[in-house]
């Protein structure tokens, strides 16, 4: 890697520690927040260099990408799966990683349990939820969060662990409050009802616009990218 793209790196790495202590500082619910890196289109050397100053947390988006890197960064600490998943990549995803963030229909559960079941292992997972309640966007409706938890619950080679959120876009780093506000309410509700014997129920919210945002209102993981590794150049061939 070139220095002054690995002092990049760790510059925007500084400010990002900086102001994820600030919010944690600043929120009455207290707590700690992990910082997941999100590496889709990264190489690995960048991945490995950014996770060693962060924790060693990253999340793939996309079932290819991840299996092309999966050699390099599988010793990272933690690798979650936080893109859109087939059913028909579940095969490919389940055993590798370890948190599987965007859980978001029954279809896709009982494939993550049949498969995991094969595999004699329990596969963790976050119920993605769609905040915004966008029709273009995966993730279970907040007004049926409860009853996918409940349904999710026959599944013995599943472990629900906590919700993920993907807050619509919004002009004003302002306005994404109320909706990881909301949020955090259903986290709340669930954690109660369903995830009490999970030490720690995750709350996975925040982007690299909005992690302060999402922290001030009880997000314990952000998952950042560009914040890190600047704006990402797609290729189009790779990017599906
Ligand atoms: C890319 C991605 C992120 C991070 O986005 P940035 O804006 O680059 O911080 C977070 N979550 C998911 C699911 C993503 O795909």
């Amino acid at each position: 890697m070139e220095q002054e793209r690995a002092l990049l790196i760790e510059n925007n790495i500084k400010e990002i520690v900086e102001r994820v202590e600030a919010a944690k500082a600043a929120r009455p619910m207290g707590g700690d927040v992990k910082i997941l890196l999100a590496t889709k289109t990264v190489c690995p050397e960048d991945i490995l260099y950014a996770a060693e100053r962060t924790g060693g947390v990253i999340g793939e988006n996309r079932v290819p990408e991840l299996l092309s890197k999966y050699e390099e960064i599988k010793d990272v600490g933690e690798v979650h799966f936080i893109g859109h998943l087939q059913t028909n990549k579940v095969k490919s995803v389940v055993g590798k990683v370890d948190l599987i963030e965007s859980l978001d229909s029954l279809r896709l559960a009982a494939e993550i349990d049949r498969v995991s079941g094969n595999l004699g292992i329990v596969s963790d997972v976050l119920v993605e939820i769609n905040i915004g309640e966008e029709e273009a966007k995966g993730g279970i409706m907040p007004s049926e969060a409860e009853d996918f938890f409940e349904k999710i619950s026959v599944f013995k080679n599943i472990r629900p662990v906590g919700i993920m959120t993907m807050a619509p876009k919004c002009e004003e780093k302002s306005e994404y409050r109320r909706y990881f506000r909301k949020t955090y309410e259903i986290f709340l509700d669930i954690s109660k009802k369903y995830l009490y014997n999970i030490i720690e129920p995750v709350l996975s919210m925040g982007m690299s616009d909005s992690y302060e945002e999402a922290i001030l209102e009880g997000a314990n993981l952000i998952r950042v990218g560009s914040a890190v590794f600047g704006q990402r150049t797609y290729v189009t061939s790779e990017s599906k």
